[in-house]
């Protein structure tokens, strides 16, 4: 196991090289539960000796596990799938302590996560090469796809599991090594996710888990040039600073980052079809989410329903511990979150918007130790103001008002993020129109803005991220050409 119970605690140690480490310094941080201040346990918090020993372990495995067949690595990483199915309470329910998202949420996300893996094993059996047409009739030409060699997966803390699970699988079926480096915040996910792999039996040195800060493990795990790809999911400032780095040893980065995901809903919608996502989308996983939906975009002549069911049903949300089945929204993941969420509400204020509900850091009975707050909608929201340009990661929506559907696009397109979009009409020519214009990697036509099957493409445009691949596999490998003569 990757943890040892001291009688004060429960102490996670690093995993590499195929064994549990503690980290050279000997420190460890200790992590809480946001609903409550319970202590979840003491994590490595490691150095860059740490990381060195984990990138050389994922190097010297790298060689062996290239040289395995597709199937046989697939093998593992279904292997490893079966036994996380087998441990989903556990996952989940611990997810949910320390992040905070609602148990049922958890569920999902642990799902999703095993899902992934699913899909990367079902990858394994289409990763191909071409063989194209040459000029010469006596050469055949053809293309063969292999690893990049030791992949680092940095991942943020409102999605600990399904993330780097999406990306772990298919770096690992592609015949890479991994180092996982998951986020100080939420690190107990990885632990689930690292040990099922070891149980199922996957070669010492193939996957790692170093956890620790970004600026000590990340840091050098992006400066080191024998990582070959770093995937990457947080932060837009990060995600730059990470593709910097990384271009000094032309490591491969992919990025995904942050978002200020827009729902149009024009004079035609389904109101109640669009409020009750609207109120999903922003509210669900406390905000925290980077395809949370934080603009509405509404037409002049909807808004008054729209709002009064938006309101209705925002003033329904019960807000408590997430383990509590009948959470609908959970804590906020820490307190420096909590406090720069209240800080925008007071930004929002000064800025003009009319706060119509919310805002609230709650703390009575039971929320007495946790960092929770109350859903806000703002209204009178212009694009220029910071609630409505910049990400707040939070339970915060800001309604637009627009007075046809070009203005909407307009207002949609104004923001540098290009995450998710979703727009709610009956008009298939605005639908159209709009699926086709809006700047954004997905788009949800009558549908709220989170949510992604795992075999589509997944990403961003302009501040939203770069690298994003039609196939997750193209990301994870490379292509060789070779020039076969027959003599
Ligand atoms: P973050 O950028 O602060 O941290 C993400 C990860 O990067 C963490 O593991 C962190 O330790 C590490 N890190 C921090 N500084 C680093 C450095 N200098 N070098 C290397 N690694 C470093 O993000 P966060 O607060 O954990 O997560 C929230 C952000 O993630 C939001 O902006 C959200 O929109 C974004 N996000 C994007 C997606 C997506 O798919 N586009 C999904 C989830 C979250």
């Amino acid at each position: 196991m990757i943890h040892q119970t001291d009688k004060n605690s429960i102490i996670f140690h690093n995993f590499i090289g195929g064994r549990q480490v503690e980290p050279t310094n000997g420190a460890y941080s200790r992590n809480i539960n946001p609903a409550n201040g319970e202590v979840i346990g003491e994590f490595a918090d490691s150095g860059t000796d740490d990381t060195n020993s984990a990138i050389s372990h994922a190097h010297e495995a790298q060689k062996a596990w290239a040289g395995m067949s597709t199937v046989a690595r697939a093998a593992f990483v279904a292997k490893a799938a079966q036994i996380l199915r087998e441990r989903i309470d556990t996952i989940a329910r611990d997810l949910t302590r320390e992040e905070g998202k609602t148990i049922g949420e958890a569920r999902g996300e642990t799902l999703n996560g095993i899902a992934k893996l699913e899909f990367a094993c079902s990858e394994a059996l289409r990763i191909t090469g071409e063989t194209l047409p040459n000029a010469d009739m006596g050469i055949q030409l053809y293309t063969l796809r292999e690893p990049l060699g030791v992949v680092a997966s940095i991942s943020p803390w409102n999605f600990p599991f399904s993330t780097p699970a999406g990306k772990i699988g298919i770096a690992l079926v592609a015949g890479n090594t991994v180092v996982m480096k998951p986020a100080s915040l939420t690190p107990l996910s990885s632990v689930h996710f690292v040990q099922a792999f070891a149980d199922a039996g996957l070669p010492a040195g193939v996957l790692n888990l170093v956890m620790g800060g970004g600026r000590t493990v990340g840091d050098a795990l992006v400066t080191d040039n024998r990582v070959n790809g770093v995937t990457f999911t947080g932060s837009t400032a990060v995600g730059i600073g990470i593709a910097q780095k990384a271009a000094a040893h032309l490591c491969k980065t992919q990025l995904e980052l942050g978002g200020k995901n827009p729902m149009v809903v024009m004079d035609d919608a389904d109101i109640e079809l669009a409020a009750k996502a609207a109120v999903d989308a922003a509210f669900l996983s406390c905000g925290q989410k980077c395809t949370a939906t934080s603009r509405i975009i509404v037409h002049k002549d909807a808004k008054k329903a729209l709002l009064s069911k938006m309101l209705e049903r925002t003033a329904s949300i019960r807000v408590g511990d997430g383990l509590d089945e009948q959470t609908y929204m959970g804590p906020v993941v820490d307190e420096n979150q909590l406090n720069s969420i209240l800080s925008y509400i007071e930004i929002g204020r000064k800025e003009g918007a009319r706060l119509l509900v919310g805002g609230e850091r709650l703390g009575d009975g039971d929320l007495a130790n946790g960092f929770f707050i109350s859903p806000a909608i703002f209204d009178d929201v212009e694009s220029s103001m910071r609630i409505a340009s910049e990400e707040i990661f939070g339970p915060v929506l800001s309604i637009l008002t627009v007075g046809s559907f070009e203005e909407a696009l307009e207002t949609a397109n104004t923001s540098e993020y290009g995450l998710s979009s979703s727009i709610f009409t009956r008009s298939l020519r605005h639908a159209n129109a709009f699926a086709r214009n809006v700047q954004a990697g997905v788009v949800k036509i009558n549908g709220p803005t989170p949510g992604n099957a795992v075999n589509a493409p997944f990403g961003g445009r302009k501040q939203s991220g770069v690298n994003i691949s039609l196939k997750q596999i193209d990301f994870f490998s490379e292509l060789k050409s070779v020039y076969q003569k027959f003599n």
